[in-house]
C-alpha cells in the first residue's frame, strides 16, 4: 500500500525503502518493469547509471530487489537469511568493486568502483552497510499482509511493528483472525 504514512526511514536509508517499494503489489504497478524505468528510477534517486541499461542489468536489479525484501522481512525475528538472499548481496558488492580506503581524518570508506548499473546497485547495498553499523537496518521491515509486503521504517518505541499501516494491514490481519476464531469456535 503507498498511503505514505511516517514510515520514511533515515535519510541514508530512505532510498532502499523507495527501491523495495518500486513493486506495489497491491496497486499491481513495477517502476522497474523495463530498462527505461530502471534507468528513470536510478536518475530520480540520485544514482545515475549514465549509460543505457541492459536487460541483464535489469535482472539483476529486481533480483537485489527481493533479496532486500526478504531481508527486510527478517529484521521482524531476526532470522537467517537464505543463502540465496546472501549469494545476490554479495554478487551486487562484488560487481560495484567496492573498495575500502581509509582517509587522513583517521576514518574510512567504501566506495562502488564501477560506473554504470554495477555501480549505482553497489552504491544501495553501502547504504546498506551504513545502516547496519548506524544501527538502524533492523528496523527497516516489510509489512506482514502476504498481499502487501510494502516496505516501512519501523519508528514504534519497542521496534516491534508488523504492519506497514496498523489502520490498514493491521486492522486487515485482525479481521482475518477475529473471522477464524468465530469459526472455530461457533
Ligand atoms: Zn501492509
Amino acid at each position: 500500500m503507498s498511503t505514505g504514512l511516517s514510515m520514511t526511514a533515515p535519510d541514508r536509508l530512505e532510498p532502499i525503502r523507495r527501491f523495495v517499494n518500486t513493486l506495489d503489489m497491491e496497486a499491481g504497478t513495477d517502476a522497474l518493469q523495463d530498462a527505461a524505468g530502471l534507468r528513470g528510477w536510478l536518475n530520480a534517486a540520485g544514482l545515475r547509471p549514465d549509460r543505457p541499461v541492459s536487460d541483464d542489468e535489469l535482472r539483476r536489479a529486481r533480483e537485489l530487489r527481493e533479496a532486500l525484501r526478504t531481508a527486510a522481512s527478517a529484521n521482524h525475528n531476526k532470522a537467517a537469511l537464505p543463502p540465496a538472499t546472501v549469494a545476490v548481496l554479495d554478487d551486487v558488492a562484488k560487481r560495484a568493486g567496492i573498495s575500502l580506503s581509509f582517509t587522513s581524518g583517521r576514518e574510512w570508506r567504501l566506495t562502488a568502483q564501477a560506473d554504470g548499473v554495477d555501480g549505482a546497485l553497489g552504491e544501495l547495498v553501502l547504504r546498506v552497510v551504513e545502516s547496519m553499523t548506524a544501527g538502524t537496518w533492523p528496523r527497516l521491515k516489510v509489512c506482514a499482509g502476504d498481499a502487501c509486503r510494502w516496505a516501512f521504517y519501523d519508528s514504534s518505541r519497542a521496534g516491534t511493528g508488523k504492519w506497514c499501516s496498523m489502520k490498514l494491514c493491521g486492522n486487515r490481519a485482525k479481521q482475518e483472525a477475529w473471522r477464524n476464531r468465530r469459526r472455530t469456535t461457533g
